[in-house]
């Protein structure tokens, strides 16, 4: 028996079937290597011109940064996914702190350009807009997920204490990879028809819509062809596909969408690399 079993049997154990099963699935994607799943997802995006946003943990960057120089030069964007993937809701500012200067220390020393963060989990505490602010970051891609903003049409900006902070937010729509596979176990014509239907809505108001696409997931095989529907059905109705960093500088710039109907922002964090380390995230 693999260790990789053995672990998620005793995971079983402790943690209950509704766990054992999402480890088990987790199992099955990574048995598909990473450099095969980025590879999968940019022949799908670069056949339409089309880009992809990745936050990455930094931690788990250092394990490949061949890998994020060949997403950069394929004109997508990396952003930063937190140093560990850990709920920032559960830590203290300072160890929030330490964590995010960590994580662009990281970055700066593997040469790879950022812009924009998104919190582990989606889990913003109260200090962590500030703390997003005082880094320096033009973008967040999480904040944008919450009740009240995810069905926004715009990029917008988020208050604290009666000041408005810096950074852009973007509406993160509520169709998730994960909510569409391993909670509603949608069929491939149900992505598809799903995701239709949002890009519909977001050509209707000439607005801004954008999703949370794993690349564990959306970039096996067996879901390629959903991510290829989304793109080709989008680019066909007018819409354009750039990176977070692109969207966000050429409409502060022109208030447009480059002369497109509408923007959607096609994003997806990478936690981990291997399973193992999937694993470790559950301890
Ligand atoms: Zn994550």
């Amino acid at each position: 028996m693999s260790t990789g079993i053995a672990w998620l049997k005793h995971l079983s154990k402790r943690r209950g079937r509704k766990i054992f099963y999402q480890a088990l699935r987790m199992y099955r994607f990574h048995q598909t290597p990473f450099e095969d799943i980025v590879s999968n997802i940019l022949q799908t995006t670069q056949k339409y011109g089309a880009s992809f946003t990745f936050p990455i943990v930094a931690s788990v960057a250092t394990q490949k940064p061949e890998l994020l120089k060949q997403i950069i030069e394929s004109h997508n964007e990396i952003a930063i996914h937190g140093y560990q993937h850990v709920k920032y809701t559960l830590i203290s500012t300072e160890r929030q702190d330490a964590d995010l200067r960590h994580a662009i220390e990281t970055f700066k020393h593997l040469g790879i350009p950022f812009h924009g963060f998104r919190a582990p989990y989606n889990a913003y505490g109260p200090s962590t807009p500030s703390l997003i602010e005082k880094c320096g970051f033009i973008w967040d891609g999480g904040l944008g997920y919450s009740k009240e903003n995810r069905t926004k049409t715009q990029l917008f900006r988020i208050s604290q204490d009666g000041r408005e902070l810096s950074f852009l937010c973007f509406p993160l729509d509520e169709l998730s990879d994960d909510l569409m596979i391993d909670e509603r176990n949608y069929l491939l014509q149900d992505m598809k028809i799903a995701l239709r239907r949002r890009i519909d809505e977001a050509r209707k108001l000439n607005g801004l819509v954008a999703f949370d696409l794993h690349p564990i997931r959306i970039g096996q095989p067996e879901f390629i062809p959903v991510l290829e529907d989304l793109i080709s059905y989008g680019t066909n109705v007018g819409g354009w596909f750039p990176t977070v960093s692109q969207a966000i500088e050429r409409n502060l710039a022109k208030s447009d969408w480059n002369g497109h109907e509408f923007c959607c922002l096609l994003t997806g964090d990478i936690d981990n690399f291997y399973f193992r380390d999937y694993l470790k995230r559950l301890y």
